[in-house]
């Protein structure tokens, strides 16, 4: 039900261990360096919505083992994505792209609302945007909520960058040293191996929306620029 004529339009899960180099907190130069690659994109007319993650500063699941209330712990995370909202944000402005920030949780002063229809004309402006604060709801995390943003903002496909994996792999590579990358597994295969690389309620949700997915490595650089264009690295998963 997509124009086909329009341009390439796709939302990028970034999740919070890339903000922060693997650390606690943020480290600048990674996010800068993300910040020019998604620029790279968007110069060529690309359409870019992201989706952060904030692992880096909280995940409630970890909180609540050592004793916060499993919500409360939840809204500290969602709290952790608007930081790199903002961190991206600025990065992606220095970098002479327009960005605009929307969160599930509202906060006037710092980002507008989550508002899809409105999301969508900013792409088409060739702007960016950043949805921080997850869905606004406990118990759920950024990779389902990347699944969901991208079919309410009709977008072509999910693309998710990782830290230390380049791909979906038949089992876990740092347990398993008999791991092979695959290039292509569809939803069903990735569910019925427990191949966790994303969630499984976003590979679930795509799977039933029939929207294809790409998990690829940050790292060499240039990767995002490559994902972004629809270059094919990584994995591809499909329905
Ligand atoms: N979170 C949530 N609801 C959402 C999205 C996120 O409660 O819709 C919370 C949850 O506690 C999660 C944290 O925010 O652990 C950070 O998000 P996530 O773990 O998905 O970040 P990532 O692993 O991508 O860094």
């Amino acid at each position: 039900d997509q124009p086909t004529d329009r341009s390439r339009r796709v939302l990028l899960k970034l999740s919070g261990e890339v903000f922060g180099g693997g650390k606690v907190g943020l480290d600048p130069d990674v996010v800068g360096d993300v910040a020019r690659q998604i620029a790279a994109a968007a110069a060529d007319g690309v359409q870019v919505a992201v989706v952060v993650g904030g692992g880096n500063f909280f995940r409630g699941a970890e909180l609540s083992r050592r004793g916060i209330d499993r919500s409360r712990a939840d809204y500290m995370g969602m709290l952790g994505t608007v930081m790199n909202a903002l961190a991206l944000q600025d990065f992606l402005e220095q970098a002479d792209v327009r960005t605009r920030v929307q969160t599930a949780i509202t906060m006037g002063q710092v980002a507008e609302p989550y508002i899809p229809l409105r999301a969508i004309r900013h792409m088409e402006k060739g702007r960016v945007v950043v949805f921080g604060a997850g869905a606004g709801m406990p118990f759920f995390s950024t990779d389902t909520v990347a699944a969901q943003r991208a079919l309410e903002t009709h977008c072509d496909e999910v693309l998710v960058g990782k830290n230390g994996v380049d791909g979906v792999y038949t089992a876990d590579p740092r347990t398993d040293p008999t791991a092979t990358k695959l290039d292509h597994v569809t939803y069903t295969d990735a569910l019925r191996g427990g191949l966790r690389v994303v969630d499984a309620a976003a590979f679930s949700l795509c799977m039933e929306n029939e929207l294809t997915m790409r998990v690829f490595g940050m790292g060499p650089d240039g990767n995002v620029t490559r994902a972004l264009r629809g270059e094919r690295i990584g994995t591809l998963v499909t329905a």
